[in-house]
């Protein structure tokens, strides 16, 4: 393949943005959330009526909404207050909505490849109520092939019996929650953990052989300073997780910062700019690399990337089907997007009354398909062209000339013979830069 040459005619300069104003760009999936829709739910009805493609994984995300604590940056929908008639009535709600679907003709004999516990805070159902949780899961769908178990966990949460316990339970990857640090970042952001518990947790956590440890930061909390983002990266290396994800903070509008801004009249949040997150997102990398870190997509350095894998996140960009369970979770079945219903009573209730609880649902053309995957896997930092031209029919470099000649024009992006590549300015910025591959009518969508 050839390499692509660039135009006569220079795309204006990109849209830089310096302040974090409040607004979502993080993206997660295509077609925009808000273009799933309540009247195209029998969509997703019918597709569970027909057998599975062959040679699509699959794989289960398990939705645990609550949390101690209400961070003040959290845009999900979380519950502190439930107590645990509620939690176990939730539980055996999930299980109800697995059974439904472990029967649809969809499954087509497959057994899960990776499962994933994300929240809401996994790690704040207790241990019996873990043992019931996974066991029954086990019991409707064999976790003997699945490659990967992830879970989430909030350090402030996890006591020795319990870190046993999720070991168990078959969790491949434990990623922690850390996020700083600092205990007066931690506080000030509204975190409910404290250092002491992260040391605490990740030694034990080490003792007992999870295959995976993982350490979330957030580059850019309120208060957040240079030497504080330095002092992270530190201790980071010093406690040698085999991986480390580092996101830039970001102020949905349902975020109590987002609000508090909006009481006082502000339209800038008291969180770092675009431009110094980029440049600490830029440091930690650079500083893990020193260390040996092999900087695996826009969000994840690991340890050993022979070793060291995120099936979870490869399946699904590349278009796996994912039996998502929980209130407001999110999932993709033979090629239907959907979401359950976000409030925890009606979820609960329909479930219990022996319904799918489903409530919006969007079913992608050819073509939006296509920009998912594409958009997804650019995160990586490096596609191939091939990959998507068997598999789609046209080579990339035709299907996005013009996204593709703009990220080039703008020196964020190169094609040279296979490989589209992203350079690390670009994937600093990857989420804002995917805009540019989206339909006209999905630009300036809020991403909710
Ligand atoms: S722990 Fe995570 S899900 Fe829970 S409130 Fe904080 S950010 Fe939100």
């Amino acid at each position: 393949m050839s390499t692509s040459t660039v135009s006569p005619e220079r795309t204006p300069a990109p849209p830089i943005q310096k302040e974090t104003t409040v607004g979502n760009y993080f993206v997660s999936n295509y077609p925009p959330f808000s273009f799933w829709k309540q009247d195209r739910v029998g969509e997703l009805y019918e597709a569970l009526e027909r057998p599975p493609k062959p040679g699509v994984p699959l794989g289960i995300y398990m939705h645990i909404p609550f949390c101690r604590k209400r961070c003040h940056f959290c845009y999900f929908k979380v519950y502190t207050d439930k107590d645990s008639a509620a939690i176990r009535g939730y539980i055996d709600a999930a299980l109800k909505e697995l059974s439904i679907y472990a029967a649809k003709p969809f499954i087509g004999g497959r057994k899960p490849n990776f499962v994933y516990f994300g929240g809401g805070t996994p790690s704040y159902l207790s241990v019996d109520q873990l043992k019931h949780l996974t066991n029954s899961m086990k019991a409707m769908l064999s976790w003997d092939e699945v490659e990967e178990v992830t879970f989430e966990a909030e350090p402030g949460t996890l006591t020795d019996h319990k870190l046993k316990a999720i070991r168990e339970m078959g969790v491949t990857r434990l990623s922690l929650g850390v996020e700083n640090f600092d205990d007066h970042i931690l506080e000030i952001n509204g975190r409910a953990h404290h250092s002491k518990e992260i040391a605490r947790a990740y030694a034990y956590a080490r003792e007992i052989g999870f295959p995976q440890i993982n350490i979330d930061l957030i580059a850019g909390m309120v208060e957040e300073t240079e030497p504080n983002w330095k002092e992270n990266i530190r201790k980071t290396i010093e406690m040698a997780p085999d991986s480390v994800t580092v996101y830039e903070m970001e102020i949905p509008y349902n975020t109590t910062i987002y609000k508090q801004m909006k009481t006082e009249g502000k339209l800038v949040a008291p969180v770092a700019d675009w431009e110094t997150k980029r440049r600490w997102v830029d440091y930690a990398w650079n500083e893990l690399s020193q260390a040996g870190y092999t900087i695996s997509s826009a969000y994840t350095a690991v340890r050993n990337p022979e070793k060291t894998k995120f099936i979870y996140r490869d399946r699904l960009w590349a278009g796996a089907d994912l039996l998502s369970l929980g209130v407001a979770s999110f999932g993709h079945i033979g090629g239907i997007h959907y979401q359950n219903h976000h409030d925890f009573d009606p979820y609960v209730a329909k479930v219990t009354a022996g319904e799918l609880p489903i409530y919006r649902a969007l079913t992608p053309s050819g073509e939006e398909r296509y920009i998912r995957e594409f958009i997804l896997q650019l995160k990586l930092g490096r596609v191939s062209r091939n990959y998507f031209a068997d598999k789609f029919g046209t080579d990339p470099c035709t299907q996005f000339a013009k996204p593709i000649q703009t990220l080039t024009d703008w020196g964020f992006l190169a094609v040279d013979g296979d490989n589209i590549r992203m350079n690390r300015e670009g994937l600093l910025q990857i989420d804002k830069l995917l805009h540019e591959f989206f339909l006209p009518e999905h630009r300036n969508a809020r991403y909710a």
